[in-house]
Parts: structure tokens; sequence; C-alpha cells
């Protein structure tokens, strides 16, 4: 996951790195009583999780309080690279004396970690690293060494980064390890004018699947609940793999790939996909009811399509989870299920038992996907007749 440059700053402070005075806020008012608590002259920063908001116009200089609401006010709701900027951040400005780039990253082809480091850091890094990619300095770090106070010199003498800058290289390293960071990346890390060494922007972005390990790492995609869809939070919170679509169709698989493909075979039955959920691999009932659950809230679903190809997940197991959705969930939409592999027919057997008027069994993929289209097509005509009736009815 990556973090916004404010949280960020937040993990580089905390470990001993220098970076500006700053808040958040999320109005242009609050961001000029930011302003005034600040010194009154200072940076407004849009935060989004995309680089290059300098050259987009996100990031402007504000002489005193006033400026700074007025800044505020256009960067708020400006779209930069497809991101809506929500909150920006006001930070107290930096006399820059030098720009420098300084980052670590993954490398996966060698096992490794890599230090970035040039002297010529700053917005135009990326023309830099093409047209003189000597400039960009690549130094690989032994994960179990890891950045040595001699490691740390020889990043910056390869970089052609001042003397002064090793504590902070061996911080940027600490950063990336005490939080199972993939990457961390300032640009530019300054020298002011006063000699400090400061980072002006940072880059995080953590390793996701290490998360059971940082119990005390804050929830940081919390931030961006207010930018999603309500079922994506819901789902996030019970770790299930669903992305809302626009369509009739709910859809739930079992791997990313069969999911995908159950995508396709429903759009090519003329109906469209209502989500993406993938149950996963050795999914138990539990799984299934909660991604049923999930998807039958959704009001836009008008059917449902249960695709399992039981491999590890076993179909009865997913019978089982359809069973027990059913204990607490009212189904008040059609279930078309289709399980095929591992335990297929004890699965069907159990959706037999059931014998709920609502759910629907098929054997095929293709007719399972014509059979859930159709349903919706027929709900969504048949809702469209009885508004069409209450709307009759309030005008007469
Ligand atoms: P990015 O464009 O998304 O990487 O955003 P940055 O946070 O890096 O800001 C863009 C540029 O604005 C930086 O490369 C700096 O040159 C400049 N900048 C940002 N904050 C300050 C500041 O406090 N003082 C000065 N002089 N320049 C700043
Ligand atoms: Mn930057």
């Amino acid at each position: 996951m990556d973090l916004y440059e404010h949280q960020a700053r937040e993990l580089l402070h905390d470990n001993g790195v220098l970076v500006p005075r700053a808040e958040v806020v999320d109005t242009a008012e609050a961001a000029r009583a930011a302003a005034e608590r600040l010194g009154g002259r200072v940076v407004i920063k849009a935060q989004v999780k995309t680089g290059g908001r300098g050259k987009a116009g996100g990031v402007k200089l504000a002489d005193d309080p006033a400026a700074a609401e007025l800044t505020a006010r256009r960067i708020l709701g400006m779209d930069i690279k497809g991101h809506t900027v929500h909150r920006v951040m006001v930070a107290e400005p930096v006399e820059v004396a030098r720009e420098m780039y300084l980052g670590f990253t993954l490398d996966r082809a060698a096992g490794r970690f890599l230090a970035i480091a040039s002297a010529e850091g700053g917005m135009e890094i990326e023309e830099v690293a093409a047209r003189r990619p000597e400039a960009v300095a690549r130094i690989a770090v032994d994960p179990a060494e890891g950045v040595t106070e001699a490691k740390a010199a020889e990043i910056a003498v390869a970089g052609g980064l001042p003397r002064e800058t090793t504590e902070t290289i061996r911080r940027l390293w600490t950063v990336l390890t005490a939080h199972d960071a993939l990457l961390v990346e300032v640009n530019p890390l300054v020298v002011t004018r006063s000699g400090a060494i400061v980072a002006l922007d940072g880059k995080v972005t953590l390793d996701d699947n290490a998360r059971f390990r940082q119990p005390s790492q804050p929830s940081w995609d919390a931030a961006d609940d207010r930018a999603r869809d309500p079922l994506e939070t819901r789902a996030a919170a019970a770790g299930l793999g669903y992305v809302k679509l626009d369509g009739q169709v709910g859809v739930i698989g079992n791997g990313a790939g069969l999911v995908m493909s159950t995508l396709d075979v429903v759009a090519g039955c003329g109906a469209r996909p209502a989500d993406f959920l993938d149950i996963g691999g050795g999914a138990s009932a539990q799984v299934m009811a909660d991604g049923l659950g999930l998807v039958l809230d959704d009001p836009d679903v008008r059917s449902v399509l249960v695709n399992v190809f039981g491999g590890i997940t076993a179909c009865d197991a997913v019978a089982d989870g359809i069973v027990r959705a059913l204990d607490t969930v009212t189904l008040t939409k059609p279930l078309v299920v289709r399980l095929d592999g591992n335990n297929a027919a004890r699965g069907r057997a159990i959706l037999g038992q059931l014998a709920h008027p609502l759910v629907h069994q098929a054997d095929t993929m293709d007719g399972a996907a014509a059979r859930a289209a159709e349903l919706a097509v027929s709900a969504a005509s048949a809702a469209a007749d009885t508004s069409a009736a209450s709307s009759d009815t309030s005008a007469a």
C-alpha cells in the first residue's frame, strides 16, 4: 500500500529525519488557520497518491494566510492524474540551497534492496535518469548486512551527496526495515540555506503481506474510506478481495482468473457484472457466507452468480457457506450456483437439500452465466414495471 506524503512524513519524523513543520487540512478555511499557526508564509501541497504534483500545479507557495486560503481552495478538488485532491498539507517553507534524490527500493530480481542516490534531485529526476543515467547511482544493499556507516558513506559518495547526509541515509533505511516498506523515497532531499538536511517530500510503499507483523501500525487506509465505495470498505474490513462494478449480476468465484473470466462470460450473455469478488483458494464456509452477505446487500444486484471450481476450496464448504449465509440473510434475489471440481457432488447435494426456491444450480459456467443474466434482466424489467405502476398510481 502506498502512503500519502503526510503519512510518510510522519514515519520519517518518527525516525529522526528532519521534515518541515506541517498540518493536514481538508478545507480552505482550515488551511488559512494552519498558515497562521505556521508563521504565515507556507507551501500548500495536494495530498494524492501519485507523483508529479508539483508539475500538475498541486504544490504552491502562499505568502500569507489569506493567500494560503485561496491557494488551498484552488488545489482542493483538483484532479491530478485521476486522483481527486481531498486534503492538502500546509507546510512551513524551506529555503533550499540544493536538491538531491535518495531512495531505497526492493530489487526483486536480485533478492536485494537497492539504494538510489543522486545529487540532481527534484522535479526533473526522471529526465536526469533517462538522459544521464550515470548521474543516478544505484547501490545494492544486502538485507542481512543493512546500511552500516560504511555503506551509508558508500551511497553518499556514489550519488555525489555531501557527507552530512549519511545519518539521514541510515535513518531512511531504518524506516524501510522497521515498517516493512518496499519503497522509501525522498525527492527532493534538500540541503537548506542553513546547512540542514531536510526531507521535503516522502513516498513510502508498505508491504501488505507483512501487515500481520506490524500490529501497532495505524490503519493507514482509513484515510481512503471516504473516496471508496462503502461496500468496498466493508469488504476490506472483512479481508475480501472485492471490487464494485456498475452492472446488475453479482459475481462470486474462487481465484482471480476464474472470477475475471466469469465477468467476461456474464458480459457475453448480455448482462453486466455488479462486482468482482474472489473468495480465494481454500475459502471457508465463513468466507463464502461473508461474501454472499456483502453481494446481496448491494442494491444494484438483481441476481447473484456463484462460480466455483473446487481445487483447494472444497465445493461442500462453499455450499455450507451459502446455507449458513441464508440463516442470517433473507434471500430476495435469485442465486445461480455452479459447483465443479473438489467435492462438487457433495456441494450440489447440500444445495439440493436446501431446496430454496431462489437457489438455482447449473452444471457449466456458460449455463450458469446465461441463467444469472436472464434472471437479472427479468428482475430489472419487473422492477421497471413496478415503478411504472407506482408512478401511474401517484399520477392518478
Ligand atoms: P512532487 O512534485 O509530487 O514530487 O511534489 P514535491 O513535494 O516534491 O514538491 C515539488 C517541488 O516543489 C519540489 O521538488 C521542490 O522543488 C518544491 N518545493 C516543495 N516544498 C518546498 C519548500 O518548502 N521550499 C522550496 N524552495 N521548494 C519547495
Ligand atoms: Mn517530490
